[in-house]
C-alpha cells in the first residue's frame, strides 16, 4: 500500500485533500470551498475528472425544484419508507439515507445554480413517482461543470495524483496523506475526504466482499481499485461486511442499446442453457432484479428468444435494430436462425428440452395464461415466425456498492463506531445506503448519492475546520 519512501518528498500543504475527483469527490471540493475553506487539493489517480460519475446518466432526488415545475409529487417520507422497506431495515443505515434524502432536492436547486438543466424522468415502466434528474449532457456535462467550478474557485485539482496512504498524528487525527503524482509527496493537512468509487477492478476485493461475484461479469464501468477502501481500513474504520454489486445494465436507452432494450423486453422468452424458462421475463423491466435471476441460473447466463414479428414490431419503433441485430450476429453474442434446433446447437442445450420449452410457452400464449410463472397475458405472444433469434445475456457490474463505515455526516467510524478525526468518506466507497438489490423505485440512487453524500461530507469537514482553526 505504502509506496517506498524516497529521499526527497514534496511537501504540499492543505486545509482539507480529497483523495478522487470523481462525482463525489469534486462535489466536496465544491462545496467545502462555498463554505469558506481556502486551500483544498483534489487527488485524482486518472489523467481526467469525472470517474463513473461521468458515464451515469441520471440522479436520483426528490422535492426538488425540477419536480415541482413539473408537478411531480416526490415525498420524501413515501420515499424514505419505501427504500427501508425494500431493504427489510437491514443494510441500509436509515440516517445515512435520511440524509442523503434530506439533501437531494437541494442539490438540483444547487447544480441548477451552475446552469444544469434536468429532465425528470422515470427510468423503469411504471415508475412512480419520478426521481431520476437527467442532466443535458448527462454525467459527463454534471462532472464538467463542478470540475470547471472548482477550479474558477482555487481548488487545486491534482491529475495522476494518486493517494496511497493517511497519516495520523500523535493525537490521533488525520496529520496528512501519502501520494503519488510522477513523484511521492507528502501532504500536510488535518482533514481528509474519501472519495475513490467502487472497487470493480479489483477481483480480489470482489472475491472478498461480493458473495455473487463470479469471474464472468463484465465490468461496464471504470476498473477502480477500492484504494479508498483499502486506505481507510489501513487507518482503522470499519469496513461493513455486506458490501454488494450494483449490476445488470439498464434498459432505458432505446435509441443507443436497442438491442438491451429488446433482449430484456417482456415479450421475449427467457431460457438458461438447459433450455427452459426460468422467470416472468416482465422481471426485465426491473435490471437489478432480473440480473439477480441471471445469477442464480447455471453458468450465470441466460438467452433471450424472440421471433421475426416481435422484432418487425420494434423495428417499427427502433429504426437502429436491424443494424444493431445484424452487427451483433456476427459475433458470438446473437443466434439468427430458422430452426430451433439450431440454437439450441447453439446453446449447447439439448433441442427437445428447448422444442419442448417453446412448444409450452407458445400453448400458454394461446390459452391466454402462463400457469408456471404468471407472466402478464398481455406479454404473451408466441414465437412461432421464423428465423428465430436468440441473444446471449449475462450480468454486469456498473459500480461496488459498500465498503468503509461512516455515519450520516460521512465521518470515517473506526470499529468502536466512533468518528476518526479529520477522515471523512463519500460516494459508492461508502456503505449503509443501498440494499442487497439496487431499488428501482429510487432509480439514480448511486449517482444521487455520490453527489450529495459528497455535498455533506464537504460541509462537515468545512464546519470541523472552521471550528478547530
Ligand atoms: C456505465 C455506467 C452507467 C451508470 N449509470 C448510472 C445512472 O444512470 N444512475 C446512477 O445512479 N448510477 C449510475 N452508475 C453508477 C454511478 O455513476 C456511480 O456509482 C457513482 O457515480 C460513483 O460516484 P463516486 O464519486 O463514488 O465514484 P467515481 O465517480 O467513480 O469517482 C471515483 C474517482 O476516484 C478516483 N480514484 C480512485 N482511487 C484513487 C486514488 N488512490 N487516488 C486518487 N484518486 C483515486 C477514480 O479515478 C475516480 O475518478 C453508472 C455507472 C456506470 C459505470
Amino acid at each position: 500500500m505504502c509506496p517506498k519512501v524516497s529521499t526527497i518528498k514534496p511537501e504540499l500543504e492543505a486545509d482539507l485533500v480529497i483523495i478522487g475527483g470523481g462525482g463525489s469527490g469534486l462535489a466536496a471540493a465544491l462545496t467545502a470551498k462555498e463554505k469558506g475553506i481556502k486551500n483544498i487539493i483534489v487527488l485524482e489517480k486518472r489523467g481526467g475528472l469525472g470517474g463513473n460519475t461521468a458515464q451515469a446518466t441520471g440522479l436520483f432526488a426528490c422535492e426538488s425544484p425540477a419536480q415541482a415545475r413539473q408537478r411531480i409529487i416526490a415525498d420524501k417520507d413515501v420515499l424514505f419508507k419505501r427504500a427501508m422497506d425494500w431493504a427489510r431495515w437491514s443494510r441500509i443505515n436509515p440516517r445515512i439515507f435520511r440524509a442523503f434524502l434530506n439533501k437531494s432536492g437541494d442539490t438540483i436547486r444547487w447544480l441548477e445554480q451552475m446552469g444544469l438543466e434536468f429532465t425528470v424522468i422515470a427510468f423503469f415502466p411504471n415508475q412512480e413517482p419520478r426521481v431520476e434528474h437527467v442532466p443535458k449532457g448527462r454525467g459527463a456535462q454534471l462532472t464538467k461543470v463542478l470540475a470547471e467550478k472548482c477550479r474558477e474557485s482555487g481548488v487545486q485539482l491534482l491529475l495522476r495524483g494518486s493517494g496511497k496512504k493517511i497519516l495520523f498524528g500523535k493525537d490521533g487525527g488525520v496529520s496528512g496523506v501519502l501520494a503519488v503524482q510522477g513523484d511521492e509527496l507528502e501532504i500536510k493537512t488535518s482533514n481528509v475526504i474519501i472519495a475513490t468509487g467502487g472497487f470493480a477492478g479489483n477481483k480480489k476485493l470482489l472475491k472478498k466482499y461480493c458473495p455473487l461475484y463470479y469471474d464472468g461479469f463484465g465490468v461496464r464501468g471504470l476498473p477502480l481499485m477500492g484504494d479508498g477502501l483499502l486506505m481507510a481500513q489501513e487507518a482503522g474504520a470499519a469496513i461493513e461486511d455486506f458490501v454488494t454489486l450494483l449490476k445488470e445494465g439498464p434498459r432505458v436507452d432505446l435509441h443507443t442499446w436497442p438491442l438491451m432494450a429488446i433482449e430484456r423486453d417482456p415479450i421475449t422468452v427467457w431460457v438458461n442453457n438447459r433450455g427452459e424458462r426460468f422467470a416472468d421475463e416482465a422481471i426485465g423491466m426491473h435490471p437489478f432484479e432480473a440480473g439477480n435471476t441471471i445469477l442464480r441460473q447455471p453458468d450465470k447466463v441466460m438467452y433471450s428468444l424472440l421471433d421475426t414479428s416481435i422484432v418487425q414490431n420494434f423495428s417499427v419503433k427502433l429504426p437502429a435494430l436491424d443494424k444493431a441485430l445484424q452487427a451483433e450476429a456476427a459475433g458470438d453474442r446473437l443466434k439468427i436462425s430458422k430452426s430451433w434446433d439450431d440454437i439450441a446447437k447453439w446453446i449447447n442445450t439439448d433441442p427437445a428440452v428447448l422444442k419442448t420449452t417453446i412448444e409450452g410457452y407458445n400453448a400458454c400464449c394461446d390459452r391466454g395464461y402462463d400457469e408456471i410463472f404468471a407472466k402478464e397475458r398481455r406479454y404473451l405472444q408466441p414465437l412461432r415466425r421464423p428465423p428465430y433469434y436468440a441473444i446471449r445475456c449475462q450480468t454486469h457490474i456498473l459500480d461496488t456498492i459498500g465498503g468503509i463505515r461512516i455515519n450520516e455526516r460521512m465521518e470515517v467510524l473506526n470499529s468502536q463506531d466512533k468518528p476518526i478525526r479529520g477522515l471523512y468518506a463519500a460516494g459508492v466507497a461508502t456503505s449503509g445506503w443501498e440494499a442487497e438489490t439496487y431499488c428501482s423505485d429510487l432509480s439514480g440512487s448511486a449517482f444521487g448519492y455520490a453527489i450529495n453524500s459528497g455535498r455533506i461530507a464537504g460541509e462537515n469537514a468545512a464546519a470541523f475546520i472552521l471550528e478547530t482553526k
